[in-house]
């Protein structure tokens, strides 16, 4: 008899044989019947053994205990009225037994799989196979094989050709450290995992394929932040013959389609911010757009002011800017001190609050501004009765992110933050290069294969900060889902933007020769970009934790608590490879 799904199982079965093999979900007797909800992937179904229709079965399935893994055969029959059982998908039917065995025993369970979580994330990732048996975790691996699929056919529908690039290969550096293999053969030498295809995707143009999509492994060895995965997916994709707009209208379709297929309306086109409008308008180049809490600019009425804190930043060649929270006047004193530590973190000097009471204003500082200072601010940041504005002062870029950060927080704490929006955008315009003062020299915003705007190239020698790139990410409520750009394809701009970045022309023929070289070979203009699969899913999913969404995920530390991973290898193994230890392993 062939197998049916436990969960598939309802009142148009009634009278039918049938073959049920799952886990044992929980085990009730009751007056020498036995109930067991028996679990697979499909869901769950009630089975009744009662030991004087089938002696055989009872006797076999006696020591069944929870996630026991049996067999039943049995017939579908209808629940009396009184025992239907309404949150049971498959509540309305039962399958009383005829023969039952087990086919695999459990230990004891280190937690409960169903129901609420009563381990440690610890144990839990030890015993991942466990909680993987969870409803929701099942679900979440669902959901990214169905969003996988997607992405993959919308690529495939648009004439894109899915290439697996190495995953043992030279660096390609991203700004992260990379993770090294040592080569046996080559002793000395070292692979790298990569941190992205990048190169390769390129080198794929360059080889005229045209259009490249890959879901891409990816690793990077940095410090993990709460949140981060030392591997991680990205859905990489690189076309030839294109600019901005056609990048634009791929990716906008790409995600129109996969959320459609969850339910999902996104509206197109997505808006646009610049890098410097981002930043001005709401402190952060991943702004959130679900709420408005826009950032103004105060510095105008306030360059005179006597007091210091506004007029000295000022004159610094500082900003004064601020945003309005709505309602928010009666703010309490905790509330706002937790504000004024969250601006510090970020730099700023702090924040004071401006109340907009019904019949006064009150700035947190008291008598240091004058009635017209009072009026320039009220009427700037738009404040009515009730509501409360915070505001910063000092060099732009502190400000900018500390209010950003504010921005984020208090939509938070005064729940202004609507539910089930999507909103996306772009943001285009980054600045080709930033400067690092620790090590005095300039580092790529993006990576160092971006192309500069042509309308800003003239100032690459003399003013490389002044420089917008053609990079672009796109951003989901406030989270970055991927960025990519249109990428240089002339030999000579490359090495110019090396040279910027300070890697000489020996550096750069040693690193990236194969690069350099391929791009005298008739390079197709071309760009592209990288999307967070474990990122999108994790939206999709509602999930909190990237985490959710990753079958084998590692700890912050890096570290998978299933495996054990990373180990000790056997002396052996390292004599072979030619490595020497120069330290003692970490327990
Ligand atoms: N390789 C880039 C990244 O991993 C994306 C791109 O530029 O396409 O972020």
């Amino acid at each position: 008899m062939k197998r049916s799904g436990a969960g598939t199982l309802g009142v148009d079965d009634i009278g039918r044989q049938v073959k049920l093999q799952g886990w044992v979900h929980r085990r009730r007797d009751h007056g020498g019947v036995t109930f067991l909800n028996v679990r697979d992937r499909s869901g769950i179904v009630q089975v009744v053994v009662r030991p004087e229709d089938a002696p055989a079965a009872s006797d076999a399935l006696a020591p069944a205990r929870n996630e026991w893994v049996i067999e039943v055969e049995g017939v579908v029959a209808a629940r009396a009225a009184e025992a239907i059982n309404p949150k049971m998908a498959t509540g309305e039917i039962e399958v009383v037994a005829s023969r039952g065995s087990v086919l695999s025993p459990s230990a004891p369970l280190p937690f409960n799989v169903d129901g609420e979580v009563d381990a440690s994330e610890e144990t839990r990732l030890r015993y991942r196979y466990l909680d993987l048996r969870r409803k929701d975790l099942y679900r979440n691996l669902v959901l990214r094989h169905e969003v996988t699929f997607d992405v993959l056919e919308y690529f495939h529908q648009r004439d894109f050709i899915h290439v697996e690039t190495p995953i043992l290969t030279r660096s390609t550096p991203e700004g992260a450290r990379d993770y090294l293999v040592p080569s046996r053969v080559h002793k000395g030498s070292f692979y790298a995992l990569p941190q992205s295809p990048q190169l390769f995707k390129q080198i794929c143009m360059v080889a005229g394929l045209e259009r490249y999509v890959q879901i891409a492994r990816c690793f990077r060895d940095e410090d993990l932040r709460a949140d981060r995965q030392p591997e991680f997916t990205q859905v990489d994709v690189e076309m030839s013959f294109v600019d901005e707009e056609d990048v634009f209208e791929l990716i906008e379709g790409l995600f129109v389609s996969v959320f459609a297929g969850r339910g999902i309306e996104i509206e197109q086109p997505f808006p646009r911010l610049t890098y410097a409008e981002a930043m001005a308008r709401y402190g952060s180049d991943k702004p959130d757009l679900r709420f408005g809490l826009e950032i103004q600019e105060l510095g105008g009425g306030l360059a005179a002011s006597e007091f210091r804190a506004f007029s000295g930043a000022l004159a610094d060649g500082g900003v004064v800017r601020g945003f309005r929270l709505p309602g928010a006047a009666g703010a309490s004193r905790k509330q706002v001190d937790g504000w004024g530590k969250l601006a510090r973190r970020h730099g700023a000097a702090g924040v004071l609050t401006l109340r907009r009471r019904e019949s006064e204003t009150v700035f947190q500082v008291k008598n240091v501004l004058g009635d017209d200072e009072l009026t320039f601010l009220v009427d700037a940041l738009e404040l009515t009765p009730g509501d409360l504005a915070l505001i910063a002062a000092g060099p732009e870029r502190t400000v900018a992110t500390a209010l950003g950060a504010l921005r984020v927080a208090a939509a938070g704490e005064l729940e202004l933050i609507p539910k089930d929006r999507w909103d996306f955008l772009w943001v285009t315009e980054f600045p080709l290069v930033e400067w690092h003062e620790d090590d005095e020299r300039y580092y790529a915003v993006n990576h160092p294969f971006t192309a500069p705007d042509p309308r800003d190239v003239d100032r690459l020698a003399d003013d490389p900060a002044s420089v917008r790139s053609r990079g672009y990410d796109v951003v989901l409520n406030g989270l970055e889902l991927g960025g990519g750009s249109i990428r240089i394809h002339d030999r000579a701009m490359q090495q110019s933007c090396f040279e910027l970045l300070g890697i000489s022309a020996a550096e750069a023929e040693e690193r990236f020769g194969f690069l350099l070289e391929a791009l005298q070979f008739g390079a197709p203009p071309h760009g592209g970009i990288a999307l967070g699969l474990d990122r999108i899913v994790m939206l999709l999913a509602g999930a909190d934790s990237l985490r959710d969404v990753i079958a084998f995920p590692k700890t912050t530390s890096a570290t998978d608590l299933m495996t054990e991973a990373p180990s000790r290898v056997e002396s052996g193994q390292l004599e072979e490879l030619g490595v020497v230890l120069a330290v003692e392993p970490e327990d």
